[in-house]
Protein backbone atom coordinates (compact mmCIF):
# COMPACT_ATOMS: atom_id res chain seq x y z
CA UNK A 1 0.00 0.00 0.00
CA UNK A 2 2.48 2.39 1.08
CA UNK A 3 4.86 1.41 -1.88
CA UNK A 4 1.90 2.19 -4.18
CA UNK A 5 1.02 5.30 -2.76
CA UNK A 6 4.68 7.04 -2.57
CA UNK A 7 5.15 5.50 -6.51
CA UNK A 8 2.03 7.72 -8.01
CA UNK A 9 2.76 10.11 -5.90
CA UNK A 10 6.28 9.78 -7.87
CA UNK A 11 4.65 9.22 -11.33
CA UNK A 12 2.16 12.23 -10.50
CA UNK A 13 5.82 14.37 -10.00
CA UNK A 14 6.75 13.45 -13.19
CA UNK A 15 3.79 14.41 -15.10
CA UNK A 16 3.63 17.48 -13.28
CA UNK A 17 7.08 17.82 -13.95
CA UNK A 18 6.38 17.16 -17.76
CA UNK A 19 3.63 20.23 -17.68
CA UNK A 20 5.14 22.43 -16.35
CA UNK A 21 8.26 22.32 -18.07
CA UNK A 22 7.16 24.00 -21.08
CA UNK A 23 5.11 26.41 -19.34
CA UNK A 24 7.33 27.40 -17.04
CA UNK A 25 7.26 30.38 -14.91
CA UNK A 26 4.64 28.83 -12.14
CA UNK A 27 3.03 30.92 -8.99
CA UNK A 28 4.21 34.11 -7.74
CA UNK A 29 6.91 33.20 -4.73
CA UNK A 30 6.51 29.47 -5.59
CA UNK A 31 9.96 27.92 -6.30
CA UNK A 32 11.10 27.88 -9.78
CA UNK A 33 10.66 24.67 -12.15
CA UNK A 34 13.32 22.97 -13.45
CA UNK A 35 12.30 22.46 -17.08
CA UNK A 36 13.52 23.64 -20.52
CA UNK A 37 14.04 27.07 -20.57
CA UNK A 38 12.55 28.50 -23.48
CA UNK A 39 13.50 32.26 -23.39
CA UNK A 40 17.24 30.52 -23.00
CA UNK A 41 17.19 28.64 -26.60
CA UNK A 42 19.32 29.70 -29.28
CA UNK A 43 17.67 31.41 -32.32
CA UNK A 44 18.59 29.61 -35.25
CA UNK A 45 18.50 31.67 -38.37
CA UNK A 46 17.09 30.05 -41.52
CA UNK A 47 19.48 29.76 -44.30
CA UNK A 48 16.74 30.80 -46.92
CA UNK A 49 17.76 30.37 -50.63
CA UNK A 50 20.03 26.76 -49.69
CA UNK A 51 19.12 23.52 -52.36
CA UNK A 52 20.34 20.28 -52.11
CA UNK A 53 18.65 19.03 -55.15
CA UNK A 54 21.60 15.96 -54.67
CA UNK A 55 19.03 14.90 -52.15
CA UNK A 56 15.83 12.73 -52.49
CA UNK A 57 15.08 13.54 -49.32
CA UNK A 58 15.00 17.09 -49.31
CA UNK A 59 13.33 17.24 -52.37
CA UNK A 60 10.47 15.20 -51.18
CA UNK A 61 10.89 17.69 -48.24
CA UNK A 62 10.99 20.89 -50.52
CA UNK A 63 8.09 19.73 -52.10
CA UNK A 64 5.79 19.21 -49.17
CA UNK A 65 6.95 22.27 -47.47
CA UNK A 66 8.20 21.23 -44.14
CA UNK A 67 10.39 18.88 -42.75
CA UNK A 68 9.40 15.66 -40.70
CA UNK A 69 11.46 14.69 -38.41
CA UNK A 70 11.23 11.47 -35.75
CA UNK A 71 12.17 11.94 -32.16
CA UNK A 72 11.15 10.91 -28.38
CA UNK A 73 8.81 11.78 -26.85
CA UNK A 74 9.15 10.49 -23.42
CA UNK A 75 13.21 11.65 -22.48
CA UNK A 76 13.70 14.41 -20.12
CA UNK A 77 15.61 16.86 -21.42
CA UNK A 78 16.19 15.39 -24.71
CA UNK A 79 13.26 14.72 -26.36
CA UNK A 80 9.59 15.37 -24.29
CA UNK A 81 5.57 16.02 -25.69
CA UNK A 82 3.68 18.27 -23.47
CA UNK A 83 0.79 16.28 -23.23
CA UNK A 84 -1.33 19.17 -23.32
CA UNK A 85 0.47 21.52 -25.95
CA UNK A 86 1.39 18.89 -28.08
CA UNK A 87 5.22 21.05 -28.33
CA UNK A 88 8.63 18.98 -27.97
CA UNK A 89 11.46 20.40 -26.09
CA UNK A 90 14.95 19.24 -24.90
CA UNK A 91 18.19 18.92 -26.60
CA UNK A 92 17.53 16.48 -29.37
CA UNK A 93 14.76 18.78 -30.21
CA UNK A 94 17.10 21.73 -30.33
CA UNK A 95 19.35 19.53 -32.80
CA UNK A 96 16.60 19.15 -35.13
CA UNK A 97 15.79 22.15 -35.25
CA UNK A 98 19.30 23.19 -36.06
CA UNK A 99 19.80 20.95 -38.78
CA UNK A 100 16.47 22.28 -40.17
CA UNK A 101 17.32 25.57 -40.83
CA UNK A 102 20.28 25.24 -42.20
CA UNK A 103 18.60 22.92 -44.53
CA UNK A 104 16.41 25.86 -45.44
CA UNK A 105 13.15 25.18 -43.52
CA UNK A 106 11.80 27.24 -40.78
CA UNK A 107 12.32 25.54 -37.09
CA UNK A 108 8.46 26.10 -36.45
CA UNK A 109 7.72 24.67 -39.41
CA UNK A 110 8.51 21.37 -38.66
CA UNK A 111 6.30 17.98 -37.81
CA UNK A 112 7.53 15.64 -35.10
CA UNK A 113 6.87 12.50 -35.46
CA UNK A 114 7.46 10.11 -32.09
CA UNK A 115 9.28 6.73 -32.93
CA UNK A 116 10.32 4.09 -30.12
CA UNK A 117 13.93 2.40 -30.01
CA UNK A 118 12.52 -0.44 -32.27
CA UNK A 119 10.98 1.40 -35.36
CA UNK A 120 13.70 4.04 -36.09
CA UNK A 121 15.82 1.72 -38.94
CA UNK A 122 12.13 1.05 -40.44
CA UNK A 123 10.79 4.80 -40.54
CA UNK A 124 14.08 5.45 -42.09
CA UNK A 125 14.03 3.22 -44.59
CA UNK A 126 9.98 3.91 -45.76
CA UNK A 127 10.43 7.41 -46.35
CA UNK A 128 8.25 8.10 -42.80
CA UNK A 129 10.21 10.86 -41.54
CA UNK A 130 13.49 12.46 -43.41
CA UNK A 131 16.12 12.47 -40.38
CA UNK A 132 15.44 10.79 -36.84
CA UNK A 133 17.07 13.01 -34.01
CA UNK A 134 16.49 10.93 -30.84
CA UNK A 135 19.83 9.21 -28.89
CA UNK A 136 20.50 6.87 -31.77
CA UNK A 137 23.76 5.30 -31.22
CA UNK A 138 26.08 5.39 -34.10
CA UNK A 139 27.16 1.43 -34.88
CA UNK A 140 28.44 -0.80 -37.62
CA UNK A 141 25.12 -3.30 -37.57
CA UNK A 142 22.84 0.10 -38.26
CA UNK A 143 24.89 1.51 -40.50
CA UNK A 144 24.34 -1.36 -42.96
CA UNK A 145 20.33 -0.35 -43.09
CA UNK A 146 20.74 3.79 -42.44
CA UNK A 147 23.30 6.15 -42.27
CA UNK A 148 24.31 8.40 -39.76
CA UNK A 149 25.39 12.40 -39.46
CA UNK A 150 27.45 13.70 -36.51
CA UNK A 151 27.88 12.18 -33.96
CA UNK A 152 26.60 15.15 -31.82
CA UNK A 153 27.24 13.81 -28.45
CA UNK A 154 28.45 11.55 -26.45
CA UNK A 155 26.47 9.66 -23.90
CA UNK A 156 27.28 6.03 -22.12
CA UNK A 157 24.90 3.01 -20.86
CA UNK A 158 24.41 3.50 -17.12
CA UNK A 159 21.96 2.09 -14.13
CA UNK A 160 18.84 3.86 -12.63
CA UNK A 161 17.92 2.42 -9.35
CA UNK A 162 15.29 3.01 -6.82
CA UNK A 163 17.27 5.85 -4.13
CA UNK A 164 16.87 2.85 -0.91
CA UNK A 165 18.64 -0.07 -3.19
CA UNK A 166 21.96 -1.28 -1.65
CA UNK A 167 22.76 -4.40 -3.60
CA UNK A 168 22.89 -2.67 -7.11
CA UNK A 169 26.64 -0.79 -7.78
CA UNK A 170 26.89 -1.53 -11.38
CA UNK A 171 26.46 -4.44 -14.21
CA UNK A 172 27.89 -6.40 -12.15
CA UNK A 173 25.52 -6.73 -9.28
CA UNK A 174 22.46 -7.40 -11.98
CA UNK A 175 22.62 -11.29 -11.66
CA UNK A 176 19.19 -12.39 -10.59
CA UNK A 177 18.30 -9.12 -10.84
CA UNK A 178 14.83 -7.87 -12.90
CA UNK A 179 16.90 -5.68 -15.83
CA UNK A 180 13.99 -3.06 -17.77
CA UNK A 181 15.45 -1.61 -20.97
CA UNK A 182 14.07 -0.53 -24.42
CA UNK A 183 13.28 -3.17 -27.25
CA UNK A 184 15.45 -2.65 -30.13
CA UNK A 185 18.38 -0.34 -28.28
CA UNK A 186 21.81 -1.12 -27.54
CA UNK A 187 21.87 -1.36 -24.09
CA UNK A 188 19.04 -3.74 -24.01
CA UNK A 189 21.42 -6.04 -26.22
CA UNK A 190 24.68 -5.05 -24.32
CA UNK A 191 23.07 -6.55 -21.17
CA UNK A 192 22.00 -9.53 -23.24
CA UNK A 193 24.81 -10.56 -24.76
CA UNK A 194 27.32 -9.79 -21.44
CA UNK A 195 25.81 -9.65 -18.35
CA UNK A 196 23.52 -12.97 -19.46
CA UNK A 197 22.19 -13.62 -15.64
CA UNK A 198 20.15 -10.66 -15.65
CA UNK A 199 16.63 -11.13 -15.97
CA UNK A 200 16.23 -8.90 -18.56
CA UNK A 201 12.63 -7.27 -19.27
CA UNK A 202 11.86 -4.92 -22.68
CA UNK A 203 8.94 -2.38 -23.51
CA UNK A 204 8.65 0.11 -26.61
CA UNK A 205 10.29 3.03 -24.06
CA UNK A 206 12.45 3.92 -20.97
CA UNK A 207 9.72 5.88 -19.56
CA UNK A 208 7.22 2.46 -18.92
CA UNK A 209 10.73 0.71 -17.62
CA UNK A 210 10.57 4.01 -14.81
CA UNK A 211 7.01 3.45 -13.90
CA UNK A 212 8.03 -0.25 -13.20
CA UNK A 213 11.13 0.42 -11.49
CA UNK A 214 8.68 3.06 -9.42
CA UNK A 215 6.00 0.32 -8.23
CA UNK A 216 8.84 -2.53 -7.74
CA UNK A 217 7.98 -4.59 -11.20
CA UNK A 218 11.62 -4.43 -11.86
CA UNK A 219 14.86 -3.71 -9.56
CA UNK A 220 16.87 -1.54 -12.33
CA UNK A 221 16.46 -0.07 -15.51
CA UNK A 222 19.44 0.30 -17.84
CA UNK A 223 20.05 3.05 -20.82
CA UNK A 224 21.99 5.93 -21.90
CA UNK A 225 22.96 7.83 -18.59
CA UNK A 226 21.82 11.05 -20.45
CA UNK A 227 18.00 9.51 -20.12
CA UNK A 228 18.68 8.09 -17.15
CA UNK A 229 20.10 11.25 -15.16
CA UNK A 230 17.06 12.90 -16.62
CA UNK A 231 14.36 10.59 -15.49
CA UNK A 232 16.05 10.48 -11.86
CA UNK A 233 16.48 14.72 -11.73
CA UNK A 234 12.73 14.92 -11.72
CA UNK A 235 12.00 12.57 -8.68
CA UNK A 236 15.51 12.73 -6.87
CA UNK A 237 13.77 10.94 -3.88
CA UNK A 238 12.54 8.54 -5.52
CA UNK A 239 15.19 7.49 -8.14
CA UNK A 240 18.99 7.79 -8.28
CA UNK A 241 21.70 6.60 -11.13
CA UNK A 242 24.33 4.31 -10.07
CA UNK A 243 28.40 3.14 -11.22
CA UNK A 244 29.78 4.77 -13.78
CA UNK A 245 29.00 4.35 -17.46
CA UNK A 246 30.20 0.93 -18.86
CA UNK A 247 29.79 1.93 -22.99
CA UNK A 248 30.26 4.68 -25.31
CA UNK A 249 26.83 5.44 -27.20
CA UNK A 250 27.98 8.09 -29.74
CA UNK A 251 24.56 9.74 -30.74
CA UNK A 252 23.76 10.48 -34.52
CA UNK A 253 20.70 12.18 -36.64
CA UNK A 254 19.53 9.04 -38.81
CA UNK A 255 19.14 9.38 -42.49
CA UNK A 256 17.94 7.17 -45.10
CA UNK A 257 21.11 5.15 -45.85
CA UNK A 258 21.59 6.15 -49.77
CA UNK A 259 20.97 9.75 -48.77
CA UNK A 260 24.53 10.53 -48.52
CA UNK A 261 23.87 14.66 -49.72
CA UNK A 262 21.73 14.83 -47.05
CA UNK A 263 24.31 13.79 -44.22
CA UNK A 264 26.90 15.79 -45.58
CA UNK A 265 24.83 19.00 -45.26
CA UNK A 266 23.74 17.73 -41.87
CA UNK A 267 27.43 17.17 -40.71
CA UNK A 268 28.00 20.46 -42.02
CA UNK A 269 24.64 22.07 -39.96
CA UNK A 270 26.18 20.64 -37.01
CA UNK A 271 29.79 21.66 -37.72
CA UNK A 272 28.73 25.22 -37.98
CA UNK A 273 26.06 25.15 -35.29
CA UNK A 274 28.73 23.62 -32.95
CA UNK A 275 31.13 26.58 -33.93
CA UNK A 276 29.11 29.75 -33.80
CA UNK A 277 27.82 28.44 -29.77
CA UNK A 278 24.72 27.24 -30.79
CA UNK A 279 25.05 23.51 -29.71
CA UNK A 280 26.59 24.96 -26.25
CA UNK A 281 23.45 27.46 -25.89
CA UNK A 282 21.06 24.52 -26.30
CA UNK A 283 22.63 22.22 -24.33
CA UNK A 284 22.86 24.44 -21.60
CA UNK A 285 18.77 25.23 -21.93
CA UNK A 286 17.96 21.24 -22.02
CA UNK A 287 20.41 17.97 -20.86
CA UNK A 288 22.77 20.91 -18.31
CA UNK A 289 19.35 21.05 -16.54
CA UNK A 290 20.13 17.33 -15.50
CA UNK A 291 23.06 18.28 -13.67
CA UNK A 292 26.41 17.73 -16.18
CA UNK A 293 28.12 21.10 -17.33
CA UNK A 294 28.40 21.25 -21.05
CA UNK A 295 31.44 18.67 -22.69
CA UNK A 296 32.96 19.53 -25.77
CA UNK A 297 30.91 17.48 -28.97
CA UNK A 298 32.72 14.74 -30.59
CA UNK A 299 34.40 15.07 -33.52
CA UNK A 300 32.01 14.63 -36.79
CA UNK A 301 32.64 11.24 -38.43
CA UNK A 302 31.81 12.50 -41.87
CA UNK A 303 32.89 8.67 -43.54
CA UNK A 304 32.70 7.57 -47.14
CA UNK A 305 29.77 7.18 -49.49
CA UNK A 306 29.33 3.03 -49.80
N1 LIG B 1 21.47 5.11 -27.47
C1 LIG B 1 20.89 3.83 -27.34
C2 LIG B 1 20.32 3.31 -28.65
O1 LIG B 1 20.38 3.97 -29.62
C3 LIG B 1 19.82 3.82 -26.26
C4 LIG B 1 18.82 4.93 -26.32
C5 LIG B 1 17.65 4.65 -27.24
O2 LIG B 1 17.11 3.53 -27.23
O3 LIG B 1 17.26 5.58 -27.93
O4 LIG B 1 19.84 2.21 -28.74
Amino acid sequence: MMRTRRALAALALVLVAAVTAVTACGKEGSPPVKGPQTDKLPQYTVNTGFRLTDSPTWNKAERRGHLVVGVKEDQPYLGEKDPASGLYTGFDIEIAKMIGASLGFDPKTIRFRTIASANRETALQNGQIDYYVGTYTINDNRKKLVGFAGPYYMAGQSLLVRADEQDIKGPQDLAGKRVCSAAGSTPYQRIQSDYPNAELVAYDTYSVCVDNLLTYQVDAVTTDDAILAGYAAKVPDELKVVGKPFSEEPYGVGVPRSDNALRFAIDDALEANEKNGNWKKAYEATLGLSGVPAPQPPPIDRYPAS
